[in-house]
């Protein structure tokens, strides 16, 4: 076997992800560079009120680090932090993190990766694992007035902690998973609550219960138990079914999570006129779909208010709208969602012969199968563009990843090859295929605008069913790389 040195690309979930399977599988010379002070990517990013995953804690968790430990069915951001840097911990990954260091810009030069770093060291890698997120890089709106404003304004990634809420009018901007989740926490808590959305989203409902300790207390003790509490099966058949919704919206199972949603609204907002208010204009599931237990009952609160006129400017007393109105705020929060289309940028990427990743990128971000990219050889992306994102776990989309990588670094390894990267044909068509099965997805037929398009309006994410993933993942064609 070879040494390798391996550099990954920020601490995030899928960066200690890479760290822990790089030193399972014996690699050693491993540097995870992360630009923070501390682990953890979006659950350190985001520390919101209300802050929750909406995808089943059980199953937003590594399968080799079950935790029998979760409070809730879908737990909040504090207690998925601490899941990971417990996990970092555990699995001895910390000595392999060099904090508060952004790697700036990475060339293939003469078989290797020279990587600058921040702190003006160049480090050489063999491979490059890129684990550098998906929603990360804020998107703030360009509202007139911005900087007039009197009161406390951040960016829903930039919470302010030092910001008291209590006893404040809170205007709230957006209404995705984050905005809504926001509303929820704060209705009833803030003096007052205004929520401001341009687009009203569809909110599937959930029960969100919690564990008791006597229970946890028994996952800990059983892990048959925990396994029952799991139903890995069931999941699978839900993610499948999901998948299936979201590439085939005349199935039946599309109609379902459309009929849901629909008796969601219909059946848990009383006011005629709010119901009208918050009905979304486009299908169920073309925007990330909503999970949530409470917003309908937090906008109904006597305290929180729906405001469904668009936004003329911000002044320094708060936000006029376009009847003139000025709604006076305390707090503003953008919940206003990230530049999905950024990935490892603003770093700057040249590969082989100075092909350089802005180029690539000219029209939107690619990759062959989300994971590597023709010229750039032995640079690996986990969560890269084009894969899968939405109402399932990242862990699992990442270990699925993991697994097709690790198989073309043990190529490395092995010495059968000193460089891997897919050919052009195998980018060109899989590109083709991939735009052609996005057409016919709910994100591009269903009438709406939202992050999972790009600039061309083509949906980003994988568009076929989580099945065909899985078995794409268990193993790279070979035909399709370049292995010199
Ligand atoms: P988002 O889904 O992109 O929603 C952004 C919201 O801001 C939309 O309602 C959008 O309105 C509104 N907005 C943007 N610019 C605006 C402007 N200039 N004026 C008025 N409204 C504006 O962002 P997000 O809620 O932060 O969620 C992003 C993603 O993060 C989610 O889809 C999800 O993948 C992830 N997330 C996950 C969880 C979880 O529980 N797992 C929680 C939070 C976030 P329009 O619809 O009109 O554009």
């Amino acid at each position: 076997m070879r040494d390798l040195r391996v550099v990954v690309i920020g601490a995030g979930m899928a960066g200690i992800l890479a760290g822990i399977k790089l030193q399972q599988a014996g690699i050693t010379d491993v540097t995870i560079y992360e630009k923070a002070d501390k682990i953890g990517g979006t659950w350190r990013e985001n520390t919101y009120p209300g802050l929750t995953c909406d995808v089943p804690s059980h199953h937003y968790t590594y399968t080799f680090e079950r935790n029998p430990d979760w409070s809730r069915y879908m737990s909040p951001g504090p207690e998925i932090q601490a899941y990971f840097e417990d996990t970092t911990k555990k699995y001895g990954i910390e000595k392999l993190i060099r904090f508060n260091t952004k790697i700036s810009r990475a060339d293939f030069k003469h078989g290797q990766w020279h990587l600058q770093t921040s702190a003006g060291d160049i480090d050489i890698a063999d491979i490059v694992i890129a684990a550098t997120g998906v929603l990360h890089h804020p998107s703030f709106p360009k509202m007139a007035g911005i900087d007039a404003f009197e009161g406390a304004i951040f960016h829903s990634s930039r919470w302010d902690h030092s910001v008291p809420l209590e006893g404040k009018r809170v205007g709230v901007i957006g209404m995705g998973s984050t905005g809504v989740q926001i509303i929820s926490a704060l209705a009833g808590k803030a003096a007052r609550v205004e929520h401001f959305v341009r687009n009203p989203q569809w909110i599937m409902p959930v029960d969100n219960g919690y564990f008791s300790e006597e229970e946890r207390a028994a996952f800990r003790d059983d892990p048959d138990l925990l396994a029952q509490v799991m139903d890995v099966e069931t999941y699978t058949s839900n993610v499948e079914g999901f998948t299936e919704a979201l590439t085939h919206p005349d199935s039946e199972v599309a109609a379902f999570w459309r009929k849901s949603c629909l008796d969601n609204l219909e059946n848990n907002v009383c006011d005629p006129q709010l119901k009208e208010q918050l009905r979304p204009d486009h299908e169920p599931m073309c925007k990330r779909l909503i999970f949530s237990a409470d917003y309908y009952e937090a906008i109904q609160h006597p305290d929180a208010h729906l405001v469904r006129q668009d936004i003329e400017c911000i002044e320094a007393k708060g936000i006029r709208t376009q009847d003139g109105e000025l709604h006076q705020l305390d707090v503003i929060a953008l919940a206003t969602g990230f530049r999905a289309d950024q990935f490892m940028r603003p770093m700057e990427i040249v590969g082989r012969d100075g092909t350089d990743l802005e180029t690539l990128w000219a029209k939107r971000p690619v990759a062959y199968l989300a994971i590597s990219m023709p010229d750039f050889p032995n640079f690996f992306m986990l969560n890269g563009p084009n894969g899968p994102v939405g109402n399932f776990s990242l862990i699992d989309i990442a270990e699925h990843q993991w697994q097709y990588i690790e198989q073309l670094i043990d190529k490395l390894r092995r010495g059968e090859c000193e460089a891997i990267c897919p050919t052009p044909q195998a980018m060109e068509d899989f590109d083709a295929e991939r735009v052609e099965a996005a057409k016919k997805t709910i994100w591009y037929t269903g009438g709406c605008q939202s992050w999972y398009l790009d600039a061309e309006g083509i949906p980003a994410s994988w568009p076929w069913n989580y099945s065909r993933f899985v078995a794409e993942m268990s193993a790279p064609n070979l035909e399709h790389f370049e292995l010199c």
